[in-house]
């Protein structure tokens, strides 16, 4: 058996948030190896495809800490059960990220189930930095949509793939309107 501790980090990252970012950073510091799991999630009706979502975590990655980090990561797509993919990928550990109480509840259940399905992968909570806890990507896109100001809650790369997303929304908008 190898002795990398490999982490499994598994979200929607529709897009990627400074928070994401932040809970990715502090992920490469308790393991050898990080798979980001982008997951289809067609039931929450993403902004952007797996696809895209996939790409724009590759950009934030490659602008993360220093070159020896950013090898350690990588980042892939998945549709199958969480913890089913863990295991493929060799995990060891589960990282969520926690902000608000808001999270706990969800987020304890899910722990637990998932300690059921395999109880050899543990999954670790982090926090992100204070000004990064209340950021969430649901949020962002409300607020982007309506014209507001987001960035200081997603990277420059992030922000330009939002506002032509939203550009290109209100185009086909309008193209059908006619
Ligand atoms: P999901 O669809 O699984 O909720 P998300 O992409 O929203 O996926 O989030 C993935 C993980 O990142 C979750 O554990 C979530 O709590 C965490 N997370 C998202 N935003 C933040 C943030 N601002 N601070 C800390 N953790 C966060």
């Amino acid at each position: 058996m190898s002795m990398e501790r490999i982490g499994f980090y598994p979200g929607t990252f529709d897009p990627i948030t400074n928070g994401h970012t932040d809970i990715i950073l502090r992920a490469t510091k308790i393991v050898d190896r990080l798979v980001i799991g982008v997951a289809r999630n067609i039931g929450k009706g993403p902004l952007f495809s797996t696809e895209e979502r996939v790409e724009i975590v590759r950009e934030e990655i490659a602008h993360l800490a220093d070159a020896e980090t950013r090898r350690r990561v990588e980042v892939k797509s998945y549709e199958i059960l969480t913890m089913h993919f863990a295991m493929e990928q060799g995990a060891s550990v589960i990282v969520r990220g926690l902000r608000a109480v808001s999270d706990f509840e969800y987020e304890f259940q899910m722990a637990g189930m998932n300690n059921r399905l395999n109880p050899n992968i543990e999954t670790v909570f982090l926090m992100a930095n204070d000004k990064y806890q209340f950021i969430a990507s649901r949020f962002v896109k409300e607020i982007a949509q309506l014209g507001g100001d987001v960035s200081h809650f997603v990277s420059p790369r992030v922000l330009r793939h939002i506002t032509a997303r939203f550009a290109q929304n209100g185009k086909k908008k309008l193209a059908a309107k006619r």
